[in-house]
This record gives structure tokens, C-alpha cells and sequence, in this order.
């Protein structure tokens, strides 16, 4: 799985021509491709995909966790569907950092994903000081925890198809991208910790996806690792022909 967060980039007029001129670069590919574009330019890039979709979809960054009502600004996940989302982006570290979002309130908009039939890609990572105080392990499993809950007891709200995305924080954004082998450890953590919940059989449908400054340089590094069943691409997913090397690395 290859996504593409475009964050406040791109408004429908660009959303459409990127669109456009990515689907033919596509050709041959098996992963599957997913952008988010901002929520308004979503029917744009539904319309520029057309019925032929093959293996890209569309996703929504955020949502609200109530189907309706009275949230000036908010959008919910029935209304991302309607506008041609399949995936919902949830707890992404800047939703956490520069709009506190709250584990509780990760927690509650990827069920409502989940209500409405959207399969939610959960973020979570650590801050440069929580990783140098060795803390990776006990905010990636609290964070996962919010979500899934501690126990094993999956009930059917929680089950797959859903996916989790390793985003340490420092990587988002600012050019150094993960080593490869601390990505490996992240992933393993992330999958053994979901297994607890899910069972093993369950947790490996769970793809987990690296993101964090990746680039048609370094894709290969990442996905050669164990555990890194894919990639979330932000800043290089802003051009069609770099984001496109990037699918094509992965195949
Ligand atoms: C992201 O926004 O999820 C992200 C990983 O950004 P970038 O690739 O620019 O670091």
C-alpha cells in the first residue's frame, strides 16, 4: 500500500489535473495506491479517476466522530463516502500536535470511520524526546491501545480491514527519514502489540506503513525491511512523477 497525504495542498482544479497525469503512470502496477487529497477537492479527484479506478482510491485526512449535526467547520466520515472516499486518515501527528487531538478523540473517529465503511490508516509515532528518553515502545503501545483497547478480546467493531502507519514525528516534514532497521523494530513492535488484541491471523491482514520524509530515494531502503508492508508519503507525494517513482519502487 503506497498513500499519498497532500495535506492543504492542492484544491480541486490541481486535484484534478494530478489526477490526470498520474493514472497513466500507473500502468503495470500491483500496490495499491491510495491519495488524500483535502476533503473539498475529493469530488474533483473522483471525477478525474472516472469509473476505471484499478488500484488507486481516495481517502479523506479527518473526521469528525458523529454522522451529523451541530460542528461548524467538521465533516463526517458518511459524508467522505459520499464524496468518493474509501480511507479516512486518523490521528495524524499534526492533527495531534498542532490541533490536540486527543487519544481519546483518535479513538472515536476511527470508529466512526469504521461505522460508515471507511478503512482507517491510524497514525501514531513518537516525538524526538520521547525516542531519545527510550520511550518509542510506551507511546506507540499507548497509542495503539486508545484505539484497539488493551485486552484480547476483539470485538467486531474493531476487526480489520483497517491499517496503522509508523509516522515518528520527527520524520514528518523535515527531510531525515527513519533508519531503515528502527523502522523494522517499530513495525515489529506495532505488530506483535496488535496481535495481543486481535490474534495473530487477525493482526497480519493489519498492513503497516512506514511514513516519515520518504522519498523515491529512500522507498527501497524502507520497503526492503521486514514488517514495512508499505509507505505514507507527504511532501514527495505532492508531484505526480515523483509519488509515481515511488509506487513503481514498490511494484
Ligand atoms: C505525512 O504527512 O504523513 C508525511 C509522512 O509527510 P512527509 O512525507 O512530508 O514527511
Amino acid at each position: 500500500v503506497i498513500a499519498g497525504n497532500w495535506k492543504m495542498n492542492h484544491g480541486p482544479r490541481a486535484a484534478g489535473a494530478y489526477v490526470g497525469s498520474f493514472l497513466p503512470l500507473l500502468g503495470g502496477v500491483r500496490s495499491q495506491v491510495l491519495l488524500f487529497p483535502p476533503a473539498l477537492s475529493l469530488p474533483a479527484a473522483r471525477a478525474a479517476l472516472g469509473e476505471d479506478r484499478g488500484s488507486l482510491a481516495l481517502g479523506i485526512q479527518q473526521i469528525h466522530d458523529h454522522p451529523s449535526g451541530a460542528f461548524t467547520g467538521e465533516l463526517s466520515a458518511e459524508m467522505a463516502v459520499e464524496a468518493g472516499a474509501t480511507y479516512a486518515l486518523v490521528g495524524h501527528s499534526e492533527r495531534r500536535a498542532l490541533f490536540r487531538e486527543s487519544d481519546a478523540e483518535v479513538a472515536l473517529r476511527f470508529r466512526a470511520a469504521l461505522r460508515a465503511g471507511l478503512q482507517p490508516v491510524l497514525c501514531v509515532g513518537e516525538t524526538l524526546e520521547e525516542r531519545q528518553g527510550g520511550g518509542v515502545e510506551e507511546v506507540l503501545g499507548r497509542q495503539l491501545d486508545a484505539v484497539l483497547g488493551p485486552r484480547s478480546s476483539p470485538s467486531a467493531e474493531f476487526l480489520p480491514p483497517f491499517l496503522v502507519a509508523y509516522e515518528p514525528v520527527w520524520a514528518i516534514g523535515t527531510g531525515v527519514h527513519a533508519e531503515p532497521e528502527d523502522a523494522e523494530a517499530a513495525h515489529a513492535f506495532l505488530r506483535a502489540r496488535i496481535a495481543l488484541r486481535l490474534g495473530d491471523t487477525r493482526s497480519a491482514e493489519v498492513p503497516i506503513l512506514y511514513g516519515g520524509s520518504v522519498t523515491p530515494e529512500n522507498a527501497q531502503a524502507l520497503l526492503a525491511r521486514e514488517g514495512v508492508d508499505g509507505l505514507l508519503v507527504g511532501g514527495a507525494s505532492l508531484n505526480p512523477v515523483s509519488f509515481a517513482e515511488i509506487v513503481r519502487i514498490a511494484g
